[in-house]
């Protein structure tokens, strides 16, 4: 006979532990409710959440306009595949591409499908378009990138732990360092058969490395210059995140115009998943101009899910949220009252050395002498003070909470996040 019985955060936890694989290692926290900034635990506690599902919950947790959208949409048709039309699928793809400023849109429903999706069109450009010779050709990545977890992505990864015994990896891609413009050109004169550069515009897996002010602008100039297709991986850069609606998006300033307006680093290819749904739905999409999409043709490539009436019916309603409630201009405010508050407490503290980021897409670098667990043991207490964040590589800690976020609560959140730290100065 149990002599204790056992919480229903250990239950939840004993039940995925004994039946699901164990691809994840989750901080011990068993959420059951979410509702703008805050999630809750099977015990009722109240949290704030500062990861936002990896960006993917920009929108706030279960945002009305979003969950209509959603329970309407799947009330009335939710699912035809592609092999007859629906009525959203146009809609949404003129809405989409008129937001994003492209002509067409390739509706997929994660983010790793969507990188396929621009590899495999990229690929095409290049030997139908540009001519290089069947199989030959090469796309440009960074080290240290994120771009997902199918075996042609990981394939191009640095992470040991994704790679491992995964192989034989997909050929056909080139490494260089991130926010180094030599190596890119480098790597682009070395090669004729080069067809795109796909780039994260701000590391976030990495550990949310921001490049210097110009990489982006120059990146762009030197695939121009040498007809490469810039391939922008924004799905956890893109949708307001980093205080615009695109961190490709230039000097576009929220706070002055309409962030919607012409990027000054416009991608050739556009990747976007995540926070396309506002975290209600998968979805993902790759937005390109004319005569790059052109390049796919009926049964070249597909999905049975992918544009599904119910995406498309979610993702216009998220969209619509990011532009009606200013989403990246409160992004971009908060952010830089964020970094300047963590800022003040830095100048003073052993433990932590750093914080870096964009619009609300941040971390902390933990200083860590004994490369142990400190920041892993950080975000336990932190969610035993009420807010919820995870490491990433290490000693990392990233802070990305949902952009609906008021100045009211970040406040609090800095309160939380350096009394927290305070238990760990030595
Ligand atoms: C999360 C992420 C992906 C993969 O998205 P999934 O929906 O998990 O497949 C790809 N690229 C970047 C930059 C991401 O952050």
């Amino acid at each position: 006979m149990a002599v204790l019985a056992k919480t229903p955060s250990q239950q939840a936890i004993d039940l995925e532990n004994k039946y699901g694989a164990h691809n994840y290692h989750p901080l011990p926290v068993v959420l059951n409710r979410g509702e703008g900034v805050y999630v809750w635990d099977v015990e009722g506690k109240k949290y704030y959440d500062f990861l936002s599902a990896y960006s993917a919950v920009n929108q706030g947790h279960c945002h009305p306009k979003i969950v209509n959208a959603l329970v309407d949409q799947a009330q009335t048709l939710a699912l035809t595949s592609r092999a007859f039309y629906n009525d959203v699928l146009g809609k949404y793809e003129k809405f989409a591409t008129e937001y994003f400023k492209f002509d067409k849109l390739l509706p997929m429903n994660t983010g790793a499908e969507a990188v396929e999706t621009a590899i495999k069109i990229c690929r095409r450009w290049a030997y139908e378009k540009k001519g290089i010779p069947e199989d030959k050709a090469e796309i440009i990545v960074c080290n240290n990138n994120f771009h997902g977890r199918t075996t042609t992505i990981i394939s191009f990864s640095n992470d040991h732990t994704a790679r491992e015994h995964f192989g034989p990896y997909t050929s056909g891609f080139i490494k260089v360092a991130y926010d180094d413009l030599e190596a890119l050109e480098t790597a682009l004169q070395n090669n004729k058969n080069i067809a795109g550069f796909l780039v994260e515009p701000i590391q976030g897996e990495a550990g949310v490395y921001v490049p210097s002010e110009d990489y982006l602008i120059e990146a762009k100039k030197l695939c121009e210059a040498h007809n490469v297709l810039f391939i922008a991986d924004e799905v956890q850069t893109g949708i307001a995140r980093t205080g615009r609606l695109l961190a490709t998006c230039g000097n576009c300033s929220c706070e002055n115009k309409d962030c919607s307006g012409t990027p000054d680093v416009k991608p050739d290819i556009l990747i976007l998943g995540k926070a396309m749904s506002g975290g209600a739905y998968p979805v993902s999409a790759v937005l390109a101009n004319d005569p790059i999409m052109e390049v796919i043709t009926p049964g070249s490539h597909g999905s049975t899910f992918g544009g599904n009436p119910t995406a498309a019916a979610v993702a216009i309603a998220a969209l619509e949220v990011v532009k009606d409630e200013r989403l990246a201009e409160n992004a971009d405010r908060l952010g830089k009252l964020f970094r300047a508050e963590l800022n003040k407490y830095i100048t003073h503290s052993t433990i932590c050395k750093l914080v870096r980021g964009k619009g609300l897409l941040n971390a902390i670098v933990i200083d860590d002498h004994e490369e142990g667990d400190t920041a892993w043991n950080i975000c336990l207490r932190l969610r035993d003070n009420g807010l919820l964040a995870k490491p990433t590589h290490g000693n990392i800690i990233r802070f990305a909470p949902p952009l609906v976020m008021n100045e009211e609560q970040l406040i609090d959140c800095v309160r939380i996040i350096t009394e927290t730290l305070k238990e760990f100065e030595e």
